[in-house]
């Protein structure tokens, strides 16, 4: 991996994520610091940063699912296999979650993303401008397919106060079409018009580009960093989830996170996920919306999340009791060894 692509990504993370975070988690993933993750002595002092955050930490992050329409046929989505009814938050029910929300929990972010193409939605920029006039510092985050963008869109996003836009193209020209349905050549030219119109308007929106590593595209990561690395503010690369044992299909290119130890899951502490219905659920791990623990057109979020479910939920998770709906399956808990600290 070469130092220039390093350091952009450590720059980008430090936007996204405040100077001091930014130096942690380089530190314990890109240098010499990092052989001390996962050992005795290091998982000692985690567990007890864990002890003492868990009972203060608030949720931070917001997630509403616009809508649950996609036109993308991924092959490492369970969007193909998803059951639940299809459709799009009307502009009141969006409002009223995010006061809901709002009203009893500092949120900073909220991220509009879910199992859907967010720009399907017609009332899109309504909603960010509802964001914009009436909580002006909630930091927006966007994650799209890019497809559905045009100039006037282009031009109008640029124009909002968005902090971040995450456009998931997962493929080259090689194998976009077969990976994701839609074709590559429409979509490289709207995000290269996007990219080129940020740098024209000098725009501070934050735009990263990302691809989900599986084996139709492995051997095109380095190609399809060098290729955009240089256009956006950041390019990731990841390895998929196979969505809590649901993909059979898709083929986990890294192993090694298998081998970390389990902690308890940052997400249920740090972040509200809500689904395209107003219903407060686990994480977007449970993309059937299998486990609710209350309807944000319905109940406060005080209400829910101090109810007696998402307690017992919260409670085994600080005992180290993974063994729940959804979270038993769930890959991404091996990931967390810096979620605490970073
Ligand atoms: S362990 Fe997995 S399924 Fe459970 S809340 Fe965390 S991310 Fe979601």
């Amino acid at each position: 991996m070469n130092l220039r692509y390093i350091f952009k990504e450590a720059n980008y993370y430090r936007k996204v994520n405040g100077l001091t975070r930014a130096i942690k988690k380089f530190l314990l993933s890109q240098t010499f610091f990092s052989r001390i993750v996962n050992t005795e002595i290091y998982n000692f002092f985690y567990a007890g940063i864990i002890k003492r955050k868990i009972s203060s930490i608030r949720p931070r992050i917001l997630q509403i699912e616009n809508t649950n329409l996609c036109n993308a046929r991924c092959i490492m989505c369970p969007h193909r296999i998803m059951k639940r009814e299809k459709k799009v938050m009307d502009l009141a029910s969006f409002k009223k979650i995010v006061e809901n929300v709002l009203k009893y929990e500092k949120i900073e972010r909220l991220t509009i993303s879910g199992f859907g193409e967010p720009f399907l939605d017609v009332n899109f920029l309504k909603k960010i401008d509802f964001i914009n006039e009436k909580y002006p510092d909630l930091k927006i985050d966007i994650y799209t397919n890019a497809s559905m963008l045009t100039r006037e869109l282009t031009d109008n996003l640029l124009r909002k106060k968005i902090d971040r836009i995450t456009f998931s193209i997962n493929g080259t020209e090689k194998n976009y079409g077969e990976i994701m349905g839609l074709n590559y050549g429409k979509t490289k030219s709207k995000v290269l018009y996007f990219l080129e119109r940020k740098k024209k308007t000098k725009s501070k929106l934050l735009c990263n580009i990302s691809l989900v590593i599986i084996e139709e595209n492995e051997k095109d990561v380095s190609n399809f960093i060098k290729f955009w690395s240089p256009l956006a503010d950041s390019v990731r690369a990841y390895v998929p989830s196979d969505w809590a044992g649901a993909l059979k299909n898709v083929k986990i290119i890294s192993k090694k996170r298998l081998k970390k130890r389990r902690w308890p899951c940052f997400v249920l502490w740090n972040t509200v996920t809500v689904d395209v219905k107003g219903n407060v659920i686990m994480c977007c791990r449970d993309y059937e919306s299998n486990v609710k623990f209350g309807n944000l057109l319905k109940n406060n979020i005080k209400e829910i999340r101090e109810s007696k479910k998402f307690k017992i939920l919260l409670d085994k998770q600080a005992r180290g009791n993974y063994f729940t709906p959804v979270c038993a399956a769930c890959d991404n808990s091996f990931d967390s060894s810096l979620d605490w600290i970073c």
